[in-house]
């Protein structure tokens, strides 16, 4: 399960990591709002434990803009306001639960539980657009009775596409969070994997397309949809 910790204050979203990594969660932390927000948006997260008082865009306006993005990844608010109108305002921008600081590590961590067994309820363990159908745990990707298994990073960029089949990907945003910030990929990696998903749709005679936008990049195409 990969977690989101959005948290301004280093020591504590360092200290967050380090409570859910032994917990052998995967962890990754943005220090703003901006940031968590590019970081949740790939939709790559299982939960985002996302702090109110933020530099830029505040928790309240992450959770907001998320879900007006149809990301559901389940969200745990963190904040030292502890009042009715401000949890209010909490739930309403769209957040799952609500927990004011500061607060015991284990009952973070049964929160933690908790929302993702309510995921493991809503969100179906699978992704499906037109024909397809993608198991990302097994990443497994079936069309009717054909199947066939994907590699870590085909995982990735179709998990992309699939989070917002009509929103165009860019190929600069698939290198950053599939390969990475850092990394040296360039746009003939991108091209290269999509040429691969493609070869595997028509293996399993889907007719999903990965359509790709002249100078703009990718997105999903279910003729029949
Ligand atoms: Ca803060």
């Amino acid at each position: 399960m990969r977690i989101l910790v959005v948290e301004d204050e280093k020591r504590l979203a360092n200290a967050l990591k380090q409570i859910l990594e032994e917990q052998r969660y995967q962890v990754d932390a943005a220090y703003t709002g901006n940031e968590g927000y590019d970081f949740a948006q790939s939709g790559l997260y299982d939960l985002i434990v996302l702090d109110v008082m933020l530099p830029g865009m505040d928790g309240f306006e992450v959770a907001r803009k998320l879900r007006k993005n149809k990301i559901q990844t389940p969200i745990l608010m963190l904040t030292a306001k502890s009042t009715v109108p401000d949890k209010v305002s909490g739930l309403d921008s769209g957040a799952d639960d609500y927990m004011t600081k500061p607060f015991a590590p284990q009952e973070l961590l049964a929160r933690i539980r908790a929302l993702s067994r309510r995921q493991g309820e809503v969100v179906a363990d699978e992704l499906s657009f037109g024909d397809i159908c993608f198991v990302p745990a097994a990443g497994t990707l079936r069309c009717g009775q054909k199947e066939i298994r994907l590699n870590y990073k085909e995982s990735q960029i179709l998990k992309l596409l699939l989070a917002r089949p009509s929103f165009i990907l860019s190929k600069e945003e698939l290198i950053t969070k599939v390969w990475g910030y850092d990394s040296d990929a360039g746009d003939s990696n991108v091209e290269a994997y999509i040429s691969f998903l493609r070869k595997k749709l028509s293996f399993i005679s889907s007719n999903t397309l990965i359509v790709s936008v002249k100078k703009q990049g990718y997105h999903l195409e279910a003729p029949h949809a």
